[in-house]
């Protein structure tokens, strides 16, 4: 399909790259997602790759095909490369076959319409991209409408957000919005606004889920700051009965998600 390049000095392969730098990925609005499987579901979604590189692997593969004509379709870059530059590029030994390079896309608070899905989620300050990559694939799981990412996150374009997301980075709306911006449009939410909060008494099983219901979740070290679990109905606790003193942050968002459903 083109001739394969081996030097890590090719142009194409430095720019792919660079995108594990969230300086590069903010600069140039690109992300980078690897395996054949989400390149794919990329591509179905309606996103063509700016870059499609693939290794000797993948050559023959039907669904490859696919993915280089959406690629060409829309004057992308198609180019084969060994596995040696594949290992480099994803800083793997056992590198995926196919990598894509696609463009980061956000929705703004104002193109939200609560009523299209019956659960929407909220992250305040996420840190941990494993965190935020599982909560986006538990979101498409459940059928919620967005993500919503509320002051200052990591990056769900990270490289490790992306590999957690199985695919559904392309699946699930992603917002981001300040503090300031969410509190005011929170005020027009027309279901519950559900909060998490470990010195909550209510059981998260027995709280009115109004639909469309809205969690809240913290941060993973801080929890949610008194004026975040100001700003919703009701914030609930989801019981313990062991010796851990919290859950994991994307554990604790999958079990409101489906409490809310
Ligand atoms: N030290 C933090 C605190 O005091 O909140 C722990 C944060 S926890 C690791 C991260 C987030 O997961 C929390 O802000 C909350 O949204 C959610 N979470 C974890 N365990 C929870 C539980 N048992 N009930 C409700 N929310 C929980």
């Amino acid at each position: 399909m083109s001739g394969r390049i081996t030097s890590l000095a090719n142009p194409t392969v430095k720019a792919v790259r660079a995108l594990h730098l969230r300086k590069e990925r903010d600069e140039t609005g690109l992300f980078v997602a690897e395996g054949l499987k989400n390149v794919t579901e990329g591509v179905e979604q309606g996103h063509a790759p700016h870059i499609l590189m693939y290794g000797p692997e993948a050559a023959s593969h039907p669904l490859l095909k696919k993915a280089v004509e959406a690629t060409r379709a829309t004057r992308g870059e198609v180019i084969e490369v060994t596995e040696a530059i594949l290992a480099k590029v994803s800083r793997r030994d056992n590198p995926q076959a196919v990598v894509g390079v696609f463009r980061q896309t956000y929705r703004g608070l104002d193109q939200i319409d609560p009523r299209t899905a019956p659960c929407w989620v909220a992250l305040h300050r996420v840190r941990d991209p494993g965190n935020l990559g599982t909560i986006v694939r538990t979101a498409d799981a459940a059928g919620c409408g967005a993500v919503i990412l509320v002051g200052e996150c990591c990056d769900p374009f990270s490289v490790e957000a992306v590999r957690a997301t199985m695919g559904s980075i392309f699946a699930v709306p992603l917002v981001r919005a300040s503090e300031a911006e969410f509190a005011g449009w929170r005020a027009n939410w027309p279901g519950s606004v559900v909060g998490t909060l470990l010195s909550a008494s209510v059981d998260h099983r027995s709280a009115a889920y109004q639909k469309p219901a809205l969690i809240l979740m913290g941060n993973e070290q801080q929890g949610l700051p008194p004026e975040m679990a100001g700003l919703c109905d009701v914030n609930v606790k989801i019981p313990m009965r062991g010796r851990a003193d919290s859950l994991n942050l994307a554990v604790a968002t999958g079990i409101m998600i489906y409490a809310a459903t």
